[in-house]
This record gives C-alpha cells, structure tokens and sequence, in this order.
C-alpha cells in the first residue's frame, strides 16, 4: 500500500503537474492504486466520448453537423448502438475483470510514486507508446485481415458495420481486445511510463479509436489538426472499414503509406464524384 506521509516531501518540487498528483494522492490514493482503475478510465472514457456522437446519429439528417458525415446513405440505428454497447459491457465482465483480478492476486501493485512525472516526460512516454503500440497494431492487424481463418475467428466481428459509429469502436472479440489490452498495457511498463502518463495515455488512446469511429469527418477532430496527415482518423478508419484491404494501422498514417496500404485520398475524391452525381 502507499505511504501517504511521503506526499509532503514533494511540495519543493518544480514539476509542473506535481500539485495535481499531490492533490490525486492526497484524495484518491485508494481508487488509483485500484488494479482496477484503468479499466475504470478505459471504460469510463469510452462511455462519456460516445455520448456526444450518439446524439449526432439520432438527430441524424437533422445534425448541424450532419454536413460532415463519411457514409451519408448509412445511419447509425439505437439498436446498433445497445448491441455494440452490451458487447462491450460483456468482455469487460467476461474477459478484462477476471484476468485483472487474477493478475492482481498473482503480481502485487507497486506504490503510486511521490513525484509526477514532468510534462515532456508524459508527452515522449504517451507518443513513444502510441508509435509502437500502432506498429504493433499495423502488422497484427494487416496478418488478421490476410489469414482468412484469423479473420473469421478473431476479427471479423469487428466489420460487422461498413458504417462505423462510436460505439462500434469497442466491437470486438474477446481475443482482440485481450491482444489490444496485453499490448497497450504491456507498451507503457516496458518505457517504464510513470502512471500519471499512464492515464493520460489511455484517456487519448480511447478518444483516438473512438474518433476513428465516429463517422464524421470533422475539421477539429485530432485526425484534422495534427499537420502533413501524420495521424490517421475518422475519414481513415472510415474508409478500412468500407474497403478493409486498406489502412491497417490505428492511430497514424506513416506504416500504411510505407507497406502501399495507405488509401484515403483516392476514396475522398469517388465519394465526392458519387456526390456530384
Ligand atoms: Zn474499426
Ligand atoms: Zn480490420
């Protein structure tokens, strides 16, 4: 268990995010020591960024922002949404809370350190874990599109929509998302992340795969505002899942462009001629 009357020793530090991990220290030192917290923000994160997306696809046609819709002849229905929902409410109970559980009757949870970690400390651990966990990704996912009885038995589930919407972003088998937890979680211990980075991490890494769902082109999404098409996005994912020989990675555009993959441009400019038409 922490040691919280080590919390006063870092009140000389200069880090900037230390009064915040004093203040989470100090107050919820019992739910982020949790092993199962994580699965707490995975979940939680999920849940709360689907919310706003959900409202889009009921309004629908009706949506301000319905302009910036990928698929407009295919609409999200509630049903859809309370199926995808309820299977990823069920891998949770199934699947993710008792293996947490027996990995933290088998390896002991080391204490929450006294120090935060400095800010580009979070931003190297977080972006050095997203560039690998997304090569790892790219190949695993490039090999489960190219066996067809992996695909079958692993990852066909998750293309059961060629229309993806925010929920559909945790439409997986079982064994996909234990493949997806093991790395992400796997990712961050081996760069020896500090948890707070940890955290952040999985925040952004769920809103990264949730935009890739959203089906919505939007021009301030993350996909939109980081420079020269370096990440991937909704337009990206989109287009995988309507032509799923295409962009395999998750987060970033650099492996599908490398391996010929890569394959949005050429999507774009049918859809608008389809538009046009
Ligand atoms: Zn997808
Ligand atoms: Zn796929």
């Amino acid at each position: 268990m922490w040691n919280i009357t080590g919390v006063g020793l870092s009140n000389t530090s200069d880090r900037l995010l230390q009064p915040i991990w004093d203040h989470l220290l100090m107050h919820h030192y019992n739910l982020m020591s949790s092993p199962f917290f994580p699965v707490f923000l995975v979940f939680s994160s999920y849940f709360l960024f689907c919310i706003p997306f959900t409202l889009l696809d009921v309004l629908g046609i009706n949506s301000p922002l319905y302009g910036y819709k990928i698929q407009k002849g295919r609409r999200a229905t509630l049903a859809m949404m309370v199926r995808t929902l309820w299977m990823a409410v069920y891998n949770q109970l199934v699947f993710v809370f008792p293996t947490v559980l027996i990995m933290s009757m088998v390896i002991s949870t080391p204490p929450l350190p006294v120090s935060a970690p400095t800010l580009w400390e979070v931003f190297s651990g977080g972006l050095a874990a997203l560039l690998i966990f997304d090569t790892q990704y790219f190949f695993w996912h490039w090999v489960h599109h190219r066996n067809a009885h992996l695909y079958r038995w692993v990852h066909a589930i998750h293309h059961d929509y060629v229309a993806p919407f925010s929920w559909s972003s945790q439409h997986l088998s079982g064994v996909e998302l234990m493949t997806v937890g093991f790395l992400s979680n796997l990712d961050p211990i081996l760069l020896k992340c500090h948890p707070l980075t940890v955290w952040i991490l999985i925040v952004v890494s769920v809103w990264m795969s949730v935009e890739d769902h959203i089906g919505y082109d939007l021009p301030y999404s993350f996909g939109n505002l980081v420079p020269f098409g370096l990440l991937g996005g909704a337009m990206i994912h989109d287009t995988h899942h309507q032509k799923p020989s295409s962009n395999f990675a998750p987060f970033f555009t650099h492996w599908d462009i490398v391996f010929g993959t890569a394959a949005t441009e050429k999507l774009k400019s049918e859809m608008r001629s389809r538009e046009a038409d």
